[in-house]
């Protein structure tokens, strides 16, 4: 049978189980997986000298004739050697190897030989210590030697000898069953080798620009198959039918007029596009991109308004269940005045709170809420996940509003969307809104299939967050500063450490917990004892939290300590100071959605990051915090501090993390971009590039596109 990529390593002749089990924990487990297992640098020993201009602590390569080769002990008698002289026409040289007896098994007195590394220099004689060596004959070109070489990342029995050896015999195995992906056109217009070749010349390289293109050119594999997955989806999605939903004007100029406020421009801005959008009997596919505080929800609120007054139902789905009920609470008010019939459906509580068309807030069966949603008797259901896996049912569900989600929100889109696709296969509209700042570029790969509207503006009257990074030993000072704020009938927020370094970010451990119980201790019975203290965390029976969270929305408690769940949404327009404890442990971002839960009222609010890291670029970061403008500086500054592994891949966006590498090439994005909207313009089906179509549909399953 040939071998082709998918095959799986144990087809290759020599390879048995102790070696593929070893390749499997670097999570390689076919060819493919091999091959896309590149080198991590390269070491030009292409320059090849003769002995005689060997320069000390220069990497170069030799090519002698062995004189002597024998095993040796260090005069310790301790350790074996493996010791050689060597000659060419311009003189000898010593070679001394530590332990690898097995040399001597291989090169031979009289052999051909090239050496490549380091020379060094004792007692005024240069020798070679460890080099590489490879010995010379007609039938095998060299490999690791005389020329540019590839380091792979070694794991333990895993040398990247191992690997180009292997990676060599892999390739000429597989000769011509390589089939290239990408369009002849494309491959001649942006100058770039097939993938045959282009695996040749990422591991064993003629020069480095060679190894560049091809690295170039797999990125663009990578980079085209997500913008062909994202916009093919969006060009399917505009096939379709939604509901055409009319601009009320008039009952949205009166909810205008209504606010306590006045509208940003921004906030007219976006409302304005997503009425449009609304309006066009196509699904609206639509990304509300705003800082914290900018003010998404009243926007949320316009597009609700008029779905509901055209008769359609709304679904509004929040990441948490305090966010939900934060949400039903600020759109009921929001509303009162337009006789909605709104409903929370949360968790696992039997009883369900609804707010009927006068207002009235009642409680209702679980069963009972599904009935009515499915009767069209409730206009907007808010609710947590439960709202995808209860597969609750709407009569005519117009609108899917997501809150606060990353790429999964999209995802969620099409099973909220599916279940409930209305009569003449209407499909309802999606409205997703983020707080997460990511480049514009990125946004507009990762979110390729939506549209972008942006809130650039903060409310009138905003007064910047004074953030200060303190040491625990000032916490006296902070405690003074803290007493005073709630004498002028402030709230504060007191955030404890993330404890364990974890992977899913989004869970508090037990430790946390216990963070939170020990700081809520101390801050109110030996701190602030004659002030209200209360402590708030994901272990607490939602009636509990819910509490806590009303009373201190309503100023019963001065300050709340908690875990890092209060992140995200929460709005308390009195509460003027966060105190984020062991502030190091946190991502920048998420230190800057917790900040923003301050700074939503016209007071002077206050930031204090607690740390005592002595880590320079833990304190880089801290810093960037005071001086970024804003969310999207912030994630910019956090991806030069900590690179590309900020952004997780695999685990926040279900990108596989080679593509979140190429992202960061806006360049290369851009013109990945290019491409796909010519291809599919060209070809909307992709059926003339199988290889390319296979991969996308691949692609598609595995971030749920579909
Ligand atoms: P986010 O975008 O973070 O979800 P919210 O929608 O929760 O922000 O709004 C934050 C706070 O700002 C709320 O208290 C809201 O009432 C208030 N707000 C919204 N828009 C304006 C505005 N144009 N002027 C003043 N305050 C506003
Ligand atoms: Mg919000």
């Amino acid at each position: 049978m040939a071998l082709d990529l998918n095959s799986s390593l144990e087809e290759i002749p020599g390879i048995g189980k102790t070696i593929a089990n070893k390749l499997q924990r670097l999570g390689i487990k076919t060819i493919s997986d091999l091959l896309f297992y590149f080198p991590i640098k390269y070491e030009d020993f292409s320059k090849i000298v003769s002995i005689a201009e060997i320069k000390v602590g220069q990497d170069c390569t030799i090519k002698g004739e062995i004189l002597d080769i024998k095993q040796a002990k260090t005069w310790q008698k301790r350790m074996n050697l493996t010791q050689a002289l060597v000659k060419d026409n311009t003189g000898t040289i010593e070679i001394i190897w530590f332990g690898k007896n097995y040399i001597t098994n291989i090169l031979k007195k009289g052999d051909l030989a090239f050496f490549s590394g380091k020379a060094g220099i004792t007692k005024n004689k240069i020798y070679f210590q460890n080099p590489i060596f490879e010995k010379i004959s007609k039938e095998n070109p060299p490999l690791h030697t005389g020329k540019i070489i590839s380091i792979y990342s070694q794991t333990k029995g895993l040398t990247s000898r191992f690997f180009r050896v292997l990676i060599k015999k892999t390739l000429n195995l597989l000769g011509n069953n390589i089939k290239e992906i990408l369009p002849a056109e494309i491959l001649e217009k942006y100058q770039l080798p097939k993938r045959k070749e282009a695996f040749y010349q990422i591991h064993f390289p003629n020069n480095l620009e060679e190894a560049k293109k091809a690295r170039k050119k797999f990125a663009l594999e990578e980079l085209l198959i997500l913008e062909l997955a994202v916009l093919s989806e969006r060009i399917r999605v505009q096939k379709e039918l939604a509901p055409i939903l009319p601009m009320k004007t008039e009952v949205i100029k009166d909810f205008v007029d209504s606010l306590p406020f006045k509208l940003t421009n921004a906030q007219r801005k976006t409302a304005f596009q997503i009425l449009k959008d609304l309006e066009k009997g196509r699904p609206m596919s639509r990304l509300l991109q705003g800082d914290v505080g900018s003010g998404k929800t009243v926007v949320a609120a316009i597009a609700i308004l008029n779905t509901v007054k055209n008769g359609w139902q709304v679904a509004l789905m929040a990441p948490t269940e305090i966010l939900a009920k934060q949400h039903f609470k600020e759109i009921s008010k929001l509303l009162l005045k337009y006789k909605i019939r709104i409903a929370l459906l949360t968790g696992k509580e039997d009883k369900i709170i609804a707010q009927k068309l006068k207002g009235e807030v009642i409680e209702i069966s679980r069963k009972r809420l599904l009935e009515k949603t499915l009767k069209g008797e409730i206009d907007l259901l808010i609710g947590t996940q439960t709202l995808i896996q209860d597969k609750v049912k709407f009569q005519k569900l117009g609108l899917v509003i997501i809150d606060e989600q990353h790429r999964f929100g999209v995802n969620q889109r099409s099973k909220l969307c599916k279940e409930n696709v209305a009569k003449e296969r209407l499909l309802p509209h999606f409205l997703s809104l983020t707080a997460t700042p990511i480049p514009r570029t990125l946004a507009l790969t990762l979110y390729g299939d939506l549209d972008i509207s942006v809130l650039d503006e903060m409310p009138l009257g905003r007064k910047k967050i004074i953030t200060k990074v303190i040491k625990p030993d000032e916490k006296e000072k902070l405690y003074d500063f803290i007493r005073e704020e709630v004498k002028q009938g402030h709230q504060v927020f007191v955030i404890c450490p993330r404890i364990e370094k974890k992977e899913t970010e989004d869970k508090e451990s037990l430790a946390e917990i216990k963070a939170v119980d020990e700081e809520y201790e101390k801050l109110s019975k030996e701190i602030f004892p004659d002030l209200r203290v209360a402590k708030l965390h994901g272990r607490m029976k939602p009636k509990e939290k819910d509490k806590i969270m009303q009373d201190f929305k309503k100023g019963k408690i001065d300050i709340l300590v908690s875990t890092s769940v209060i992140e995200v949404g929460i709005d308390v327009p009195n509460a003027t100071v966060m105190v984020i404890e062991g502030a190091e442990r946190f991502g920048l971002a998420q230190i800057h959605q917790m900040r923003g839960r301050v700074g939503r009222s016209n007071f002077q609010s206050y930031c204090f990051l607690v740390s005592n890291t002595k880590s320079k670029k833990a304190i880089a970061r801290l810093k960037a915090i005071i001086e970024a403008k804003d969310g999207f500086e912030l994630s910019k500054k956090d991806l030069i501090i900590r690179g590309p592994g900020s952004l997780k891949g695999e685990k926040q966006w279900g990108i596989p993390d080679i593509t979140m590498k190429s992202l960061q090439d806006i360049k290369l994005v851009e013109t990945a971009r290019e491409i796909a909207k010519e291809i599919l313009l060209e070809n909307p089906t992709l059926s003339k590039y199988p290889y390319l179509k296979e991969r996308v549909l691949n692609f598609k399953k595995k971030i749920h596109l579909e």
